[in-house]
C-alpha cells in the first residue's frame, strides 16, 4: 500500500483534511483501503500559526509513484494551496507521500519514505492508527519509531468527526 499524509491548518482544517479524504478515494486506478482518525497538533517551527488538523490515509494504487505523486498535488492545489509559498507555512492542504509499498526513491521530485516520518508525531500516531505493524524501507516499524520519538511532541486526538 501507499501512505498518505494529510495536513491543514487554514480555512476550516477538518472539513480540508475530510475533504482530502473523499478526493483521495477517488483517483484513478486506486482504491483506499483506510483512514486514521483526524488528530490536533501544534505548528512544528513553533510560529504564530494555527494548529493543525492532521491525519493519514492507506491506499492501493496502480499508478507509479511519481503519477501518483502529481495527483497528489493536483489535489492540494484543487483545495486551494497556493503555490511558492514557503516550506512549513501555513496551508490549506499539504498531502505527502509517506510510504510506497517497499520503494525507496530519492530524485529531484520524490524522497520515499518521506525524510520527515521518524521524527513527526503527527505522521506516526495516525500512522500506528491504521498500520502500527508497517515497515518503513531503510527504518524500523512505525510503532518502533513513535516509542523512539522524543515525549513532549503533545498531540491531541479529535474526538467528534
Ligand atoms: P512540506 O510538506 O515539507 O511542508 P511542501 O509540501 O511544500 O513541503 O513540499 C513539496 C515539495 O516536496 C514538492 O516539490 C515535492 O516534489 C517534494 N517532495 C519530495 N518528496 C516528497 C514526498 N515524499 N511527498 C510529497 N512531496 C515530496
Ligand atoms: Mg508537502
Amino acid at each position: 500500500p501507499a501512505y498518505v499524509g494529510i495536513g491543514s491548518n487554514l480555512e476550516e482544517p477538518r472539513r480540508q483534511v475530510a475533504s482530502a479524504i473523499e478526493a483521495l478515494s477517488k483517483l484513478p486506478d486506486t482504491r483506499l483501503i483506510r483512514a486514521s482518525r483526524l488528530y490536533r497538533s501544534p505548528p512544528m517551527d513553533g510560529t504564530e500559526q494555527p494548529d493543525y488538523i492532521n491525519a493519514v490515509a492507506a491506499l492501493l494504487t496502480q499508478l507509479d509513484a511519481r503519477t501518483f505523486l502529481h495527483a497528489l498535488q493536483a489535489i492540494e492545489k484543487q483545495h486551494g494551496r497556493e503555490p511558492g509559498a514557503c516550506r512549513w507555512a501555513a496551508r490549506t492542504l499539504d498531502l505527502d507521500l509517506l510510504v510506497f509499498g517497499g520503494q525507496e526513491i530519492c530524485n529531484d521530485e520524490l524522497t520515499v519514505p518521506h525524510p520527515g516520518i521518524a521524527k513527526r508525531c503527527f505522521v506516526l500516531l495516525p500512522l500506528c492508527e491504521i498500520a502500527p505493524q508497517l515497515r518503513i524501507p531503510g527504518l524500523s516499524s512505525a510503532t518502533e519509531l513513535l516509542r523512539d520519538l522524543p515525549a513532549g511532541a503533545a498531540l491531541e486526538t479529535v474526538l467528534d468527526q
